[in-house]
């Protein structure tokens, strides 16, 4: 039975060690911290929407929310997305539609006083929107957790607070080194989110995913009903949805530099309550809750775009999904274990996601990012 070292016990490494675990391969999860989902999974805003520009990125959220309705755990509510589209996007988002649709995925085009049916918006400077009826949110520990159960109980050992230092590969062999073992395994599959770019330069090698910390903030219960989808005013990246009784918003700053830069970053409060007030004015009456706000970090590739698969022999990567991974692990589990068992993908042609496009200087931008 061939082995597979699967480092990262996030979304990703969990579902990738549960569907390689299923396939009968042997395998062994070492996670950093002292439990699962500590790095971007606990962090995320939970969202999942199948409205992406890339085919894709349609495909592999799409599936993975279909597998999402199946896990109890995972906890999905159709609570949908509606993107706002500005008069200066319209060709844009159009062409974004009809890919979606050429795909058969739920999207729907609605006109702006359809849209203001589902939140109240000013109108100023917008084409239409777009709403996507299966998008919503699901719990992702509750999945992770769910992934790691399954995958422990096909036989995968999971090791917490144990950190993969370095690896070489030696006969055939990748011989892995944390500071409480050696392993030695055919296959290692990095799942490492943000810190693959330095996990990657630990084997000599150049992965270009790197962290960039965003932050979402909640308001205060709110003193009126709502029931919003996770609306974006795509004119200057402004996102707001429903939590319970509380709204969460956030705005990504385009001047975020790169690394790992700890806490909230209160002075990106007034940018992005500027753009969120002009568009949502009804925020005026709500309070800020500092202590229900938090941040974290996006795995941030240059495309936007994730690199998927072997990068070369015997190594596998699963990561920077820049900010929209935790929708679309559930599929990606399953294309990581087809990788290895097949020597490619087989259900989805991951071709375009490979590494090998920033090698070739190709890389593909994916429009729809939040
Ligand atoms: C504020 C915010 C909002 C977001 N909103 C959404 C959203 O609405 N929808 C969505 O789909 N996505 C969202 N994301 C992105 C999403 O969280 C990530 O894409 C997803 O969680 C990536 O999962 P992962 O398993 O690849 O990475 P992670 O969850 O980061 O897991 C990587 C794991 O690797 C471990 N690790 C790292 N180095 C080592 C090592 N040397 N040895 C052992 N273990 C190691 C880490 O500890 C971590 O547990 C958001 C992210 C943030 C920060």
């Amino acid at each position: 039975m061939a082995r597979v070292v699967v480092v990262g016990a996030g979304i990703v490494g969990a579902a990738s060690a549960y569907r390689l675990a299923e396939r009968g391969l042997e395998v062994l999860l070492l996670e950093k911290e002292a439990t699962f989902a500590q790095g971007s999974t606990g962090r995320s805003a939970a969202g999942v929407r199948v409205q992406f520009s890339e085919p894709l990125n349609v495909l592999l959220s799409y599936h993975s929310i279909l597998e999402y309705q199946r896990i109890p755990e995972a906890a999905y509510r159709p609570t949908g997305y509606l993107f706002l589209v500005p008069e200066a996007l319209r060709e844009a988002q159009e062409e974004a539609l009809r890919t979606q649709k050429a795909l058969g995925v739920p999207v729907e085009r609605l006109s702006l006083e359809e849209a203001r049916k589902r939140v109240p918006f000013r109108e100023e400077g917008l084409a239409f929107a777009t709403y996507g009826p299966m998008d919503g949110t699901i719990d992702p520990h509750g999945a992770t957790a769910f992934y790691l159960r399954e995958a422990r109980r096909l036989g995968a050992e999971v090791r917490f607070s144990e950190a993969f230092l370095s690896a070489r590969r030696e006969g055939g062999l990748w011989r892995v080194e944390t500071p409480k073992g050696r392993y030695e395994a055919p296959y290692l599959l990095l799942a490492t989110g943000a810190w693959t770019g330095e996990v990657g330069r630990r084997l000599g090698l150049e992965i270009p995913i790197y962290p960039v910390r965003r932050m979402v903030f909640a308001t205060a219960p709110a003193p009126f009903p709502h029931a919003f989808p996770l609306t974006i005013d795509l004119a200057t990246g402004f996102y707001l949805r429903s939590e319970g009784l509380r709204l969460l918003f956030g705005r990504s700053n385009p001047k975020e530099p790169p690394g790992f830069r700890e806490g909230m970053d209160w002075s990106w409060l007034g940018p992005t309550l500027e753009a969120g007030l002009a568009r949502f004015p009804f925020l005026e009456g709500l309070s800020l809750d500092p202590r229900a706000s938090w941040w974290g970090y996006y795995e941030v590739t240059p495309d936007h775009n994730p690199i998927l698969g072997f990068v070369e022999e015997g190594l596998l990567v699963a990561a920077g999904f820049s900010g929209h991974g935790v929708q679309q692990a559930a599929m990606v589990g399953r294309l990581m274990a087809e990788e290895v068992a097949y020597g490619q993908a087989q259900t989805l042609d991951i071709g375009p996601f490979r590494l090998s496009r920033f090698r070739e200087g190709k890389p593909l931008r994916e429009r729809g990012i939040v």
